[in-house]
């Protein structure tokens, strides 16, 4: 049996397969081996923490090109100490006050369609510093006019989300949101928690960048906040008020260090052909079946990373999408697809997150599960029950 099913059956734990992407409740990423080993390392060690930042912060410029840098606990953690940057800079007092803001700018705008989910809301990680949300055109669509509208004399800051749960069309791009922004003196923050690239939203605009250390990163849980030195700075110095409650330890700020000295040196091109030949697997097992077709495509963000999108045509085959995701997800081991678009007719197997021998495992068992489905033996699951399955984890924890 492969190392990685051992593991579970030593722990009592129920083997999965990960293609649905870096999932928090699945456990993010598969740790870079150097960022296994930093955290292993530094854990019998005192180390004065500041300095430990300040190196941190060394290859942050180094891999961002911004000026300063500093490992928090996660990207929601960085955004919220972000924000609350732009409200006391570099005022201990100020600091110390929060959430309490009076006597501070207390707004910060964003644009409606950015407003998104990513396993908590977007806009309460911005009103965790105490500041009001402001957002900016509707759902599907705004405006220069509407930016520049919202912003008044008590705006903060101003956030800027680059993800695949954010609307895709309709907002205003980020060299001219920065732009209006800065003629009103509003630094934006951009999150790029899942973002590949850790230079192009400064190079954009962006003031602060925040990018989540344990997805592609493959590091431990921890945000990566950069940017210019005085926002930075004060980011920093929200560990003294309220980032002490997202506390980032001695293990995860070197492993995150470790991280992002891996993904510099890692051979991106192998590890984009090892997921190619995954897709080119996966792609020939779906194919002969009438009603599901499979498409290799690109991520919505430019990340460098293709999926296989799998339209399942209900007529034809018979169930839906989530028949058949529900059918992988039961098995044994469990495979987790990606779904969030289920609805449109589709889903998708991203191959970033494979061990060894586990793309074969999910091309037999998309088979199999497409050969139930012709036969009529996939159950179709309960929609409400689904639409409200990410609550009720959390709801029917802890019920014995
Ligand atoms: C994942 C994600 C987050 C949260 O990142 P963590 O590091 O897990 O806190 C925030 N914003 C976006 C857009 C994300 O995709």
């Amino acid at each position: 049996m492969a190392s990685w099913d051992s593991f579970y059956r030593a722990n009592g734990l129920r083997p999965i397969i990960n293609v649905s992407g870096t999932m928090t409740m699945l456990g993010a990423s598969i740790g870079v081996p150097d960022a296994r080993n930093a955290t292993a390392e530094i854990m019998p060690y005192f180390v004065p923490i500041h300095d430990l930042q300040a190196k941190a912060s060394a290859v942050i410029s180094r891999l961002t090109g911004a000026e300063a840098g500093f490992v928090t606990a996660s990207a929601s953690a960085g955004v919220t100490l972000s924000v609350a940057a732009t409200m006391t800079g570099l005022d201990p007092a100020k600091v110390e006050q929060l959430p309490d803001t009076m006597g501070m700018k207390d707004e910060v705008v964003i644009q409606a369609g950015h407003m998104c989910h990513y396993g908590a809301p977007v806009e309460q990680a911005l009103r965790l510093t105490g500041a009001l949300v402001v957002p900016v055109g509707q759902a599907t669509q705004a405006v220069d006019h509407q930016l520049a509208g919202a912003i008044t004399e008590r705006t903060a800051a101003a956030v800027y989300v680059v993800s695949h749960h954010v609307v895709e069309y309709g907002q205003i791009p980020l060299r001219a949101f920065a732009r209006i922004c800065h003629e009103h003196g509003v630094p934006v923050i951009v999150d790029a928690a899942s973002e590949y690239d850790l230079s192009g939203f400064r190079e954009a605009g962006a003031d602060l960048v925040v990018h989540s250390g344990h997805k592609f990163l493959g590091g431990p849980t921890s945000g990566i906040v950069s940017g210019s030195r005085d926002l930075v700075r004060a980011a920093y110095l929200q560990n003294a008020g309220i980032g002490r409650g997202m506390k980032v330890g001695k293990e995860s700020i070197f492993g995150a260090m470790a991280a992002l000295e891996a993904w510099e040196r890692r051979d991106h091109d192998a590890i984009r052909a090892r997921e190619r030949e995954a897709l080119d697997l996966w792609l020939t097992a779906v194919d002969g079946f009438a009603g599901v077709e499979a498409r290799i495509v690109p991520d919505h963000t430019y990340n460098p990373l293709d999926r296989l999108r799998i339209w399942i045509d209900r007529e034809r085959l018979g169930v839906s999408p989530m028949a058949v995701v529900a059918a992988l997800r039961d098995g044994e081991p469990s495979i987790i697809a990606r779904d969030l678009e289920a609805e449109l007719g589709w889903f998708q197997l991203d191959p970033c997150n494979l061990h060894e021998g586990q793309m074969e495992i999910v091309a037999e068992r998309l088979r199999a599960a497409l050969h139930a489905a012709q036969k009529g033996e996939l159950t179709e699951p309960d929609p409400d029950a689904l639409r409200n399955g990410g609550i009720a984890g959390y709801l029917n924890w802890g019920l014995g």
